[in-house]
């Protein structure tokens, strides 16, 4: 039941391009999820479901939190929702992220929403991660633009995509949080707090 959903989901998103997560970049998110033994998400960036939708699958004491900011998404996204019978563990939150406050912690959040904010929804949300939680960024490399931002011709995406490597290089120096970068799917980044990891 749920693979066909998924896949209804995949098709509809290749249809109306919804820029949901790669399927490598899933499957590697979903895996990490399991290993570390992540039992709550925030996700910031719904679109139509389908990242929560794989996180919450992954085991079934898993609970999800996602923020969207488009209507038409949200609405699709709850359909989809309801389709897996998960509205008891993923809440859907209708709001710019950056305009509402949450106070409860999580094990895990996921940045997957307006690139050039990245910056900004990582300081905002830094504090509702649990001190060995996980922040985990998509479309790092953003299809291989954020390599050549100097050769991007329009000036709206090259703007995104150097506010994009600011935010690599807020990571990459950054003295709190140490920054994973792989080159799967869209690019991810995984960064925790330093010295909660024993490595
Ligand atoms: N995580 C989804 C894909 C998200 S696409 C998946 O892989 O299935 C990015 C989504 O972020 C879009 O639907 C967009 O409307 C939403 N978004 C962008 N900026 C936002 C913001 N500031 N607050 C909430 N949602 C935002
Ligand atoms: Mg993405």
């Amino acid at each position: 039941m749920y693979n066909d959903v998924i896949k209804e989901m995949e098709k509809y998103a290749e249809e109306k391009n919804v820029p949901i997560m790669q399927k490598k970049s899933m499957n590697f998110l979903c895996k990490f999820i399991e290993k570390n033994n992540i039992k709550s998400v925030l996700e910031i960036g719904t679109a139509i479901g389908y990242s929560a939708i794989n996180m919450a699958l992954v085991n079934d004491d898993i609970s999800v939190v996602s923020i969207e900011r488009d209507q038409e998404k949200y609405i699709e996204a709850i359909k989809n929702i309801k389709k897996c019978n998960l509205e008891k563990r993923i809440t859907l939150i209708l709001s710019d992220a950056l305009n509402i406050e949450l106070n409860n912690k999580y094990d895990l959040i996921f940045i997957d929403a307006a690139k050039g904010q990245y910056t900004n929804f990582f300081n905002k949300y830094k504090d509702n991660l649990v001190d060995d939680g996980f922040i985990v960024s998509d479309n790092i490399d953003f299809h291989g633009y954020v390599e050549n931002v100097d050769k991007i011709e329009n000036r709206n995406l090259r703007q995104l995509v150097s506010k994009l490597r600011k935010y690599i290089d807020f990571l990459k120096d950054n003295e709190e949080y140490n920054t994973k970068f792989y080159k799967v799917g869209d690019g991810l980044a995984i960064t925790y707090k330093k010295g909660v990891l024993n490595e």
